[in-house]
């Protein structure tokens, strides 16, 4: 294979732009180029291509977001976009694609693959870590810091007023950036999607708190769960407790941006790396996670079958530590 395309495809996140270099590097250092296709699936479609070299790449570790831009694209969810989409890269003169993204991304590229014949790699990246195949997808570990750096600091609020604060973090369907934040930030109590709520409990919860001598509670709530959003919950334990006063916050797309963490670069590098050598060795259909401490390749179809990583003993750490 002597040239292959890189694309950042749905959701941005931290660590995106570490990965593009890494995959740029990685292909010059096999003797290969690369070209990058700016707007996802969108920017293949529109022949929006352009050569990336190992210079161009220069200065972006450290920044949020994605220089190649990221975007939606409905015509690839039909077979004639995805033909459009295989004329471009053949027009380009593409062997061989690296898509950055979630599992809707791996869906296209999988369509891609099987009626095309164009070999891809998959790299997790979304700040979410709901996809399956991997242990950690690139940015997670930078939008958990940003959700305890706000719990921190609405901690100190919380403590200062005898408060019970809620705080809303993201997290699409699944609770851990909840679940990891909560725990990390000391907080009271955690709400994942994972869990039915129950209001009752979270009452008798925060009851109990203030018999103990806690005079402030903190309340991670994830968003997408079943008894709505944050503002709605509190409101409805308010409804139901001695405690009337409380704020919420949401921290919403703050957790989406900023420069990445060392742990988002690091797998960032690994994951770019491993996509690429993977290409190299004539290897489609894949997608490069971590599983422990190893870098692995899975079937892209593990993104969205093995995607619930919800682990009940977070629950029980979270409560114990909670006291
Ligand atoms: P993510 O990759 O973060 O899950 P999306 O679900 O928005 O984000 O998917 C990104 C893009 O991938 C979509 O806009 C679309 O172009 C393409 N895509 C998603 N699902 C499919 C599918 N089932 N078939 C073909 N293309 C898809």
């Amino acid at each position: 294979m002597k040239r292959i395309g890189v694309l950042t495809s749905g959701g941005d996140s931290p660590g995106m732009n570490a990965a593009i270099r890494a995959v740029v590097r990685t292909a010059s250092h096999h003797g290969m180029t690369v070209h990058g296709i700016r707007h996802g699936y969108q920017g293949l479609l529109d022949g929006d291509i352009i050569p990336m070299g190992p210079r161009d790449v220069g200065g972006i570790i450290n920044r949020g977001g994605t220089i190649l831009r990221s975007a939606r694209c409905k015509d690839f969810y039909e077979p004639e976009g995805r033909k459009r989409g295989a004329a471009a890269l053949e027009a380009f003169g593409i062997e061989g694609l690296v898509t950055i993204g979630g599992d809707g991304t791996y869906r296209g590229a999988l369509a891609l693959e099987k009626e095309h014949g164009i070999r891809c790699i998959g790299v997790p990246g979304t700040i979410d870590n709901d996809i399956g195949g991997t242990d950690f997808t690139i940015g997670f570990d930078t939008a958990l810091n940003t959700a305890l750096e706000a719990i921190d600091r609405l901690r100190d609020t919380a403590e200062s007023h005898d408060r019970i604060f809620y705080v809303e973090v993201m997290g699409r369907r699944n609770g851990f950036i909840a679940m990891f934040s909560a725990i990390a930030g000391g907080a009271e109590y955690v709400l994942v999607p994972e869990v039915p709520t129950d209001v009752d409990e979270l009452v008798r919860s925060l009851d109990r708190a203030r018999l103990r001598g806690k005079r402030s509670s903190v309340i991670v709530v994830a968003e997408g769960g079943d008894a709505g959003d944050a503002a709605t919950i509190a409101k409805k334990v308010a409804e139901r407790s001695v405690f009337k006063e409380y704020r919420v916050t949401v921290i919403g797309h703050l957790q989406r941006g900023g420069s990445p963490t060392a742990f988002d670069r690091i797998l960032a590098g690994r994951l770019g790396m491993r996509a690429v050598q993977a290409l190299a060795e004539g290897q489609t259909g894949l997608m490069a996670g971590v599983d422990g401490r190893d870098v692995v390749l899975r079937p892209f179809s593990d993104a969205w079958e093995h995607s619930s990583h919800y682990d009940p003993d977070y629950a029980k750490l979270m409560q114990i530590l909670a006291l």
